[in-house]
């Protein structure tokens, strides 16, 4: 048997810059109760283990190397028809693949998408629509297509709404994805109408469909950026639903965004952008607009020349501004609303320009200042008004005003949080002019059911984590925990289905890991607390974090050894160290109340239909917010509360509980996508960031889960057909299931009480553990 690591056995060996390399047992030597092994490594190094002869036996031994697979399995285009389901093979399969230019594999019910950096025209092109449309997802090589197309005919068969979870790292391809998703949707023909299945081209679109897609140009332009990681990074998350008619007919979409990224607007760090739309502007405005809007050259606004790389390597800003224009005529806004949006953008601009100057310990702001003048002109408010509560705030102490002065740092920050403010209530105004486009009532009352594309930031850790990152892998937790019961059900089913004799399998429950984010008393509910008491600070919130679950108090919770000022959680992923720094500002997002009042008062009348938008979708997120809330517990001390607005943390949290419980009342389809090179370079394949990638993407979680179960199941007559051969002719018999028994008294021993651990019998397939087919495969080959 192949676990006894005899001579010629191939396994894997760990190594630093491959992730694993390959090797072949070349002498094994018992002496004793131990057992020397020499192995040779494919890099031409040698390498020896010794290891108990018990440990052998028994095959669990965490210190044998993982075994290869047969060759004729190891580039299988779904994971789990491997027979040895460790780490080392299923990258090996992933890489052999991608090396073959297959960019998609299957890992169960999961697609794994490889991002090639190249483009692959022939995966995409409309003929490959028609491949895909009408067909089972096993008739055809892995594809994005497959998935969509499961969802769709999923979607046809139970009624049910769908949805598919699109997820990686940054740059990893989940909007290019997500993007092919809803353009395999636009152009498959619905079942019932006549003629093929698939659309002419573009131009047999409905205005629907067109409108749908011309959404993404324009989330783009305002929710994109270049980061180092990706020249078009996508910082929101974003969930659309397609909607569609009982013909199944596209008739509408709704999107609902997360987290918008405010700090980008004010700071850019080096070799990074502002938001697309920006340079967008400046690029493509008319000589007459510029001149109105003041618009200078990129390097002279200090909201857009911070990163120093006004530009990105193949991309026309100009060209792009163009289409923007055009997406937004599509949804339907005029072209002087879009004259409006641009405007706004110019006032943003020049308020970054705002010079405001420091005397001793106050700072300064003149209402003669320029760009406070031009700025305001845009914005339509009282120059003196907003430049007096720049450098100045209010305290109101048991109904009197105490007016105190800010320090120039202060007054920065006072002046750049209007200004995330503004841009993140356009951004919102945007998504509800979208969804008052293309969900209207009359759409609304139509919808037979939907197909939900989720595309949202992956597990995040980086060198130096914030409160972004902290919501981010928050969300990543939710997701793969309905990932992890979502597999868990289909494989508790099948078993079920097929009544073998089976105990439930333990699996990594992030359940306390979520409640020590989200519950009572949990990190968000403390990060509040301090957020609203009044003299709040990140240092006293982790302390209090500290306190509360350091010391084995919590499991998934440590205090770092170095710093005061960070806390770590142990993620499903990774555990991640988290720089408070930040944490209590962020979460707080708020305009001081004299601003707010500038700005309502403002005359520019398309300011206002925006902040009365963005009211609005906030007002439903506190809705929703306070009524997931977590009342103080009694007794406790919750200090005096500064105001109840609700933070940016808390409308998270709700809008996180609402995805989950839409997500949840759908069916679930899963594409995993994987950045694999740091460079971006074409068809380069690095084993040890696809590991983790696929590590934290919970893909590896999955093959655990399977290799605890019966990962390996065929049907009585499949296995009897493969194997006849292993018996000798006298017993074979054409009765499938005395033929399949014999097999697997002969191979695996069965009846002698030693079989059950390898194999169950079901109602209609045999149930194999991981590795027993690679052993029949053996027994066939050198029968
Ligand atoms: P972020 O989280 O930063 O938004 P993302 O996962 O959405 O990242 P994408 O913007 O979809 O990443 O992809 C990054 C880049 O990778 C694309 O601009 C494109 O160059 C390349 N890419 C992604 N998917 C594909 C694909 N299927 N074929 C060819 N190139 C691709
Ligand atoms: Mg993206």
């Amino acid at each position: 048997m192949s676990e006894s690591y005899d001579v010629g056995t191939r396994a894997w060996q760990p190594d630093a810059t491959e992730g694993w390399v390959a090797s072949e047992v070349i002498k094994k030597t018992v002496d004793g109760s131990k057992v020397l092994l020499e192995f040779q490594l494919e890099n031409g190094e040698t390498k020896t283990l010794e290891v108990a002869l018990e440990a052998l036996q028994s095959g669990n031994s965490a210190s044998l190397p993982p075994l290869m697979n047969p060759t004729m399995l190891e580039a299988s285009d779904d994971l789990t028809n491997l027979s040895h389901l460790n780490e080392p093979a299923v990258l090996q399969a992933i890489r052999l693949r991608y090396a073959q230019k297959e960019i998609y594999t299957y890992s169960g019910i999961v697609l794994i998408a490889t991002n090639p950096f190249a483009r692959v025209d022939s995966l995409y092109v409309p003929g490959m629509v028609q491949v895909y449309a009408g067909k089972q997802r096993a008739t055809q090589a892995p594809h994005l297509f497959a998935i969509a197309e499961e969802a769709f005919m999923d979607m046809l068969r139970d009624g049910k709404n769908q949805t598919i979870v699109v997820s990686g790292e940054s740059g990893a391809g989940k909007t290019v994805s997500a993007k092919y998703i809803m353009r395999y949707f636009a152009t498959r023909e619905s079942p019932d109408s006549p003629g093929s299945r698939v659309k002419k081209g573009p131009e047999a679109m409905s205005k629907t469909e067109e409108a749908i897609l011309a959404t993404n140009p324009i989330m783009e332009a305002f929710g994109n950026a270049k980061t180092t990681r990706n020249d078009n990074s996508s910082r929101f998350g974003k969930y659309i639903e397609i909607m569609f008619d009982k013909g199944t007919n596209i008739i509408g979409a709704k999107i609902r965004t997360y987290l918008l990224e405010r700090s980008r607007l004010v700071f850019q760090p080096l070799k990074e952008r502002n938001y697309h739309i920006f340079y967008q502007l400046v690029a493509g405005v008319s000589d007459k607009e510029r001149q109105e809007l003041g618009l200078l050259p990129i390097e002279q606004f200090e909201y857009l020349n911070q990163g120093n790389t006004p530009t990105i390597d193949g991309v026309d800003d100009k060209a792009e501004f163009v289409a923007t224009k055009q997406s937004l005529k599509t949804i339907g806004v005029s072209e002087a609303n879009q004259a409006e949006i641009f405007k706004l953008l110019a006032g943003l601009l020049h308020l970054g320009n705002v010079k405001i100057s420091a005397a001793r310990n106050d700072s300064v702001l003149s209402a003669t200042e320029p760009a406070l003048v031009k700025a305001c002109d845009i914005l339509g408010i009282d120059a003196p008004e907003f430049a007096k509560w720049i450098v100045k705030k209010q305290l109101v102490t048991r109904g009197e005003k105490i007016t105190s002065n800010l320090t120039q740092a202060q007054a920065i920050v006072v002046r750049d949080s209007v200004a995330k403010f503004i841009y993140s209530s356009l951004f919102d105004w945007l998504v509800e002019i979208i969804n008052q486009s293309l969900a209207t009532e009359a759409v609304l009352n139509k919808v037979s059911s939907f197909i939900g594309v989720l595309d949202i930031y992956g597990f995040e850790h980086f060198a130096k984590n914030s409160f972004e990152q902290f919501c981010i892998n928050y969300a990543n937790e939710k997701l793969q925990q309905e990932f992890n019961q979502h597999v868990f059900k289909l494989e508790q089913e099948e078993y079920l289905r097929e009544q073998i004799d089976w105990t439930f399998i333990d699996f990594a429950d992030n359940q306390p890991c979520i409640d020590l984010i989200e519950g009572k008393l949990g990190i968000l509910s403390l990060l509040d607390e301090e957020s609203r008491l009044p003299m709040g600070s990140d240092e006293q919130f982790v302390t209090k974090l500290h306190h509360n679950y350091a010391a084995d108090k919590h499991k998934f919770y440590k205090k770092p050894r170095f710093g005061k000022s960070s806390f770590t959680v142990c993620h499903y992923a990774i555990e991640v160290t988290y720089e408070s720094d930040g944490f209590i500002e962020k979460n707080r997002d708020t305009v001081p109340d004299e601003h707010m009042a500038v700005l309502r008062a403002s005359t520019n009348k398309f300011l206002g239909a925006v902040l009365e938008a963005a009211s609005a979708v906030r007002e439903k997120d506190v809705a929703s917010a306070s009524s997931n809330a977590v009342k103080p517990v009694a007794g406790r001390r919750i200090g005096v509360a500064v105001n109840r607005k609700p933070t940016l943390g808390g409308i998270f949290k709700s809008s996180l509980i609402e995805l989950m419980s839409t997500i949840n009342s759908t069916d679930v389809h899963y594409i995993r996508c994987i950045k694999p090179n740091e460079a971006k370079e074409a068809w380069k394949f690095e084993g040890p960031m696809v590991l983790s990638q696929l590590r934290a993407c919970g893909v590896l979680e999955t093959v655990r889960i399977s290799c605890a179960g019966y990962p390996t199941r065929w049907t009585y007559e499949e296995f009897a057909l493969r194997y006849y051969m292993l018996v000798p002719s006298s017993q074979w018999t054409s009765e499938i299931r005395q033929m399949a028994n014999a097999i697997l008294t002969k191979a695996l021993g069965a009846g002698t009480g030693k079989g059950l651990d390898k194999y169950q019998l079901g109602l209609t397939k045999i149930f194999f553990r991981a590795g027993m087919l690679a052993f029949l495969e053996n027994l066939r080959t050198n029968r």
